[in-house]
């Protein structure tokens, strides 16, 4: 008998939020950004699935993407951080490549560069995050220089990302949205701005391009806090385990490292075959939900590294072998992201490759 720990992907999941990202931007290309292996769902079989439903791909480095070329991917690829040396130019060009340009070292790497055939670029503005780019001020002269070089196809797509657009009562998105609007007005330049949080909620940053990564996953990046649309996704990943022990603990007595947790009452506690090393967080605090046998109950102690230990005692019988749910169907990856004080984001994507991803 295999540990039945299992990362079930449900790839209609992904077609299905893919098609709604489509219907939320309806002028828009879509980019779908499988980077961090497809947030830890696969890159290779996620970018299988949504090629056919994407007008290009996005990944953040060389490696990635060339994992998705040698698979036989032959979408677009759009290098997010472009390239980290000018050598990597010569590949991007041979793969066919897109990269961005986010800084002037690139832009010279770019136009020193002897290449067997033209890149197209996108160049990315700092409108806000502070992180990447260029300054709104110079997108027109470098999106010129960019037109104007041999190794260019043209003009670049602008691009820029938003820092807050999950906080809607946040001033921050406004703001780089206008300085978005005026960097690009008169430039034939295409643009992008739009992650998943403003495909769903900014519609007015939808512009030629919408890059959703986290959405195609079928999470809300505005997490349990309620969204139009957003109720709509359906997840993808659903992690699967399964009780392997049951005990009844007398009022007074823990559970688990550190005896935090203690019975307040006659309690029935079920030990589960998932820990912090397949991907359960360990910050996740007592209480937060587990489907047991499609029930919820509620973790009861410290997350070890291969078991968590939950109290079963008001959902009815609970047997070696049945099945659990950690979260996916039926059980938002937010409300066990949220008291583990850490987003889905970072819990899909550190699920490690102990846990197998299995087509379901
Ligand atoms: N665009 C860029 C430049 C990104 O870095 C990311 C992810 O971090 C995305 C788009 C997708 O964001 P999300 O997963 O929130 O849709």
């Amino acid at each position: 008998m295999m540990r039945p720990n299992q990362a079930r992907l449900d790839l209609s999941a992904a077609r299905h939020n893919i098609a709604l990202a489509r219907e939320l931007a309806p002028a828009s290309k879509v980019m779908a950004v499988v980077k961090a292996n497809a947030y830890g769902h696969g890159a290779v079989t996620m970018a299988r699935t949504l090629e056919p439903h994407a007008d290009a791909l996005a990944v953040a480095c060389m490696e990635e993407a060339l994992e998705l070329r040698e698979a036989g991917i032959g979408a677009p690829i759009l290098l997010l951080e472009g390239v980290f040396e000018p050598d990597e130019l010569a590949v991007a060009a041979k793969a066919g490549l897109w990269i961005t340009i986010d800084n002037d070292t690139q832009l010279a790497w770019l136009e020193a560069a002897r290449l067997a055939r033209p890149l197209q670029c996108w160049l990315k503005v700092d409108t806000g995050m502070h992180r990447l780019g260029v300054a709104p001020a110079r997108a027109a002269e470098l999106c010129q220089r960019i037109a104007a070089c041999r190794n260019s196809l043209g003009p670049p797509v602008l691009i820029t990302h938003f820092a807050c657009a999950d906080e809607l009562e946040n001033d921050a998105t406004r703001r780089q949205i206008a300085l978005f609007e005026d960097c690009g007005a008169g430039l034939a330049a295409p643009r992008s701005a739009a992650n998943s949080p403003a495909v769903l909620a900014w519609p007015e940053a939808h512009y030629d391009w919408i890059r959703p990564g986290y959405m195609l996953w079928g999470h809300s990046p505005f997490g349990t806090r309620p969204q139009p649309n957003a109720d709509r996704l359906r997840p993808v990943m659903t992690l699967c385990s399964a009780v392997i022990s049951v005990r009844e603990v007398a009022a007074g007595e823990a559970v688990g490292y550190g005896a935090s947790w203690v019975a307040k009452r006659p309690s029935r506690i079920a030990t589960v075959t998932v820990g912090y090393g397949d991907g359960y967080p360990r910050t996740a605090a007592s209480g937060t939900p587990v489907l047991v046998n499609g029930q919820r109950a509620a973790l009861a102690g410290r997350v070890s590294m291969d078991m968590i230990t939950v109290d079963v005692t008001d959902i009815g019988p609970v047997r070696l072998g049945d099945p659990v749910v950690l979260w996916g169907e039926g059980l938002p990856v937010a409300e066990v992201a949220e008291p583990a004080k850490t987003i889905g984001y970072e819990l899909l994507t550190r699920m490690p490759m102990r846990t197998p991803r299995v087509v379901a």
